[in-house]
């Protein structure tokens, strides 16, 4: 017997701490370590539990307490536990479609006993009555005393459930008040020009909002207690990358002055002339690369417009200064056309061209690394193998990430570490553009140029939306189209969980219209071929040997066939819309008139709808990615991936654009004026989180 005690004394001493730590550690997940974080983890919305109206008056959202005068299980037609309760002013149902054997004893007991029940949820008009459906509830003594602000509700996370969240939020949050530690970190000078609410007090009410407070405030988050905070979180992040701009103002990169030989024989050599756009964009670059700090500039153009020819001009002016330039994209097959087509046009003039992939040999791979560390080779072209171990460039000038999006913050941040001596300029590339609200906000330390303009003669796609079930005459329609000299892609649908089975789809359709189509030829690419295979296949489609060439998304960025001019997309519903417009982006290239059809599995669910009535509607990669972001949210329009996990968590960038401008200017004032107010603003908000803001 006392053994056994023992026993579970001894487990019950040495679980506490456990539980304790786990409790740190789930906390910490949701980002609540320090009393600061729990301050400003603020609520999503509000309970109104502290008024109890009479049943007959009750409207929407509300709280009513009275007594049970029944209570039963009833089938009508589901089963169902069916409450009644009554006030002095009138009666209301309660009905639970999903209830436990206890929720009944309970309600039995409180009509049995009188006790009273005080009911929150919404009133709506049933047959038999008011009712409620699912209410929250809880017995209560009569008299038992109401609670004096409205209950917040706050973003919960696994295992970390509203009553721990409040406890530990009203701890940390009187802590900070006893010791003096909520202390406002603007300077009232600017306080007070913005008219904007004490810090202190900002929490403090959205903590615990008093009961006549303006809810639809507090709800829509336009009460001044909201913009302060909203207003604080965006200074955060336009101070954090003002001060990423000024680090970068100190380093020091090569001067690479005005255009030399090799510049202008290429554009000499161009079989058409820069747009006006193009010229533009390329007179910004050249300007940032004549001086002596890092450019860190994104190339933003639509799908087609003429990126390449940029990035083949901001090389030549580092080569012709003396330096090495890089260009790394993010397929295999990307890098490989860059490489095809420059190769062509660079080695006349007089340029050494390295190239740099992972499926190399050894022996070539160890030639390329030696030719880019002497300096033998001015240009090279790659994939992610350019930010591997044993690449170390002799003197490196520029490094070009084409397709940036498809790249993760650390390998864009490689790519320049990689020289032995300073900082290469540094030029990003982009089909998928960003809008300017959020190119506002997250990517201040960005200069951007925009290539707003197709080179003359594009004809637009003429997109076509049909159902699964016509996919028959659509082969009739490539066999047409084909005959006639024209050539095809035929994308293969996307499966998001499993890698092989979309590659079974690709071969199942490569078999199937190599049957349908016995007098073409039918070619076959997926990621999982030899590169050798891939380059040949995608040979043989430039060429025009192959006539339909069946895909799956390895084709999605930046190949540059145009003679394609049919494009085949099946199950267009799985596709995101900005996937869907680079794939449409591989037809329209040529004169020739394109277009692109798109077969979906109907039904359709909702924003599936919504996607494909957009690429019907538009061809204008601009206002595709408005859109999408309009349909996703900026948290999702760049991934976590791209934006560094700084993302917003309390404004919002459509609604509270405003507020962006304002931050800006004060952050802008504040590193003038203010810095240690800076300071602490940063702890405060960031604490330690602003590396992830300088990519
Ligand atoms: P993207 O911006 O999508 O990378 P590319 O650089 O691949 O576009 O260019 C698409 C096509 O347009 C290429 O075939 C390229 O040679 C051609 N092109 C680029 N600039 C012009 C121009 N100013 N006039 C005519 N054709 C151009
Ligand atoms: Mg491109």
């Amino acid at each position: 017997m006392i053994s056994v005690t023992k026993t579970r004394k001894a487990a019950g001493a040495d679980k506490l701490p456990a539980a304790k730590s786990t409790i740190q550690a789930r906390l910490a997940r949701l980002g609540l370590r320090r009393d600061i974080d729990f301050v400003l983890h603020l609520p999503m919305r509000y309970e109104d539990e502290t008024r109890i109206v009479p049943i007959a008056e009750a409207r929407d959202q509300a709280q009513v307490e009275g007594v049970v005068n029944d209570c039963s299980i009833q089938f009508r037609p589901r089963r169902q536990l069916v409450v009644r309760m009554a006030d002095a002013s009138g009666e209301l149902t309660l009905r639970f479609l999903n209830f436990y054997g206890s929720q009944t004893r309970q309600f039995e007991t409180a009509l049995e006993t009188k006790t009273r029940v005080r009911v929150r949820g919404e009133v709506r008009d049933g047959f038999f009555g008011r009712e409620m459906v699912h209410p929250r509830y809880s017995l209560v003594e009569q008299g038992v005393a109401l609670p004096e602000s409205l209950t917040p509700v706050y973003p919960a996370g696994e295992g970390v459930g509203q009553a721990l969240l409040r406890t530990a939020i009203n701890r940390a949050l009187a802590r900070m008040l006893d010791q003096r530690a909520l202390s406002d970190t603007l300077p009232d000078a600017i306080r007070t020009q913005r008219q904007l609410m004490e810090i202190g007090s900002a929490v403090r009410l959205l903590h615990h909002p008093p009961p006549d407070v303006n809810q639809q405030g507090l709800l829509d988050r336009s009460h001044p207690a909201w913009i302060r905070i909203k207003f604080d979180e965006l200074l955060a992040q336009q101070i954090s990358l003002m001060r990423a701009h000024h680090a970068r103002r100190k380093l020091d990169a090569p001067a690479l002055r005005t255009p030399g030989k090799k510049v202008n024989q290429f554009l000499q050599s161009l079989p058409f002339k820069l747009t006006g756009a193009q010229q533009r964009v390329w007179s910004e670059i050249r300007g940032d690369l004549a001086v002596s700090h890092p450019m860190q500039r994104l190339l933003q153009g639509d799908v087609g417009s003429g990126k390449t020819v940029i990035a083949a001009l901001a090389a030549l002016q580092a080569i012709d200064n003396g330096f090495q330039a890089a260009l790394m994209a993010p397929t295999e097959i990307l890098a490989e056309q860059h490489f095809r087509k420059l190769a062509q046009s660079l080695e006349t003039i007089g340029v050494s061209i390295a190239w740099l992939t992972g499926s190399l040999k050894k022996k070539d791979k160890t030639l390329a690394q030696e030719q880019i560390e002497s300096g033998a080779a001015q240009l090279v072209i790659g994939t992610h193998a350019l930010i591997q171990d044993g690449v170390i460039f002799h003197r490196l000038g520029l490094a070009i990430v084409d397709e940036q999006h498809r790249f993760g913050v650390g390998q864009r941040l490689a790519l320049r570490s990689k020289t032995l001596h300073g900082q290469p300029h540094q030029l990003m590339m982009s089909a998928t553009p960003i809008p300017r609200t959020l190119a506002m906000s997250y990517y201040a330390d960005l200069d951007v140029s925009s290539i707003d303009e197709m080179p003359p003669g594009r004809k637009p796609v003429v997109t076509k939306l049909l159902t699964q079930t016509r996919r028959d005459e659509v082969v009739q329609r490539i066999h047409a189209a084909a005959i006639d000299g024209q050539q095809v892609y035929w994308v293969c649908p996307l499966i998001e969980e499993s890698e092989a089975l979309q590659l079974q789809t690709a071969v199942d359709t490569h078999a199937a219209l190599s049957a349908a189509l016995p007098d073409l030829s039918v070619g076959l690419l997926h990621g999982r071929m030899a590169s050798a295979e891939k380059a040949e296949v995608m040979q043989a489609f430039v060429a025009g040997t192959i006539q339909v060439l069946v895909a799956t998304t390895v084709i999605e960025v930046g190949v540059d066939v145009p003679n394609a001019s049919l494009m085949v997309i099946e199950h267009a519903e799985r596709f995101g819309l900005s996937q869907l417009h680079q794939l449409r982006g591989r037809v329209g290239r040529g004169a020739a008139e394109s277009a692109c059809i798109l077969l979906y599995q109907s039904a359709l669910s909702q924003t599936a709808r919504a996607r494909l009535r957009i690429m019907h509607e538009t061809t204008d990669g601009f206002e595709i990615a408005r859109r999408d972001l309009e349909l996703r949210g900026p948290g999702e329009f760049l991934g976590q991936r791209q934006s560094g996990m700084a993302l917003l968590r309390f404004a919002d960038l459509q609604t509270d654009q405003w507020l962006v401008e304002q931050a800006r200017d004060t952050a802008a004032l504040m590193l003038r004026e203010y810095p240690e107010y800076a300071d602490l603003h940063l702890q405060r908000w960031m604490g330690g989180r602003e590396e992830f803001l300088k990519a």
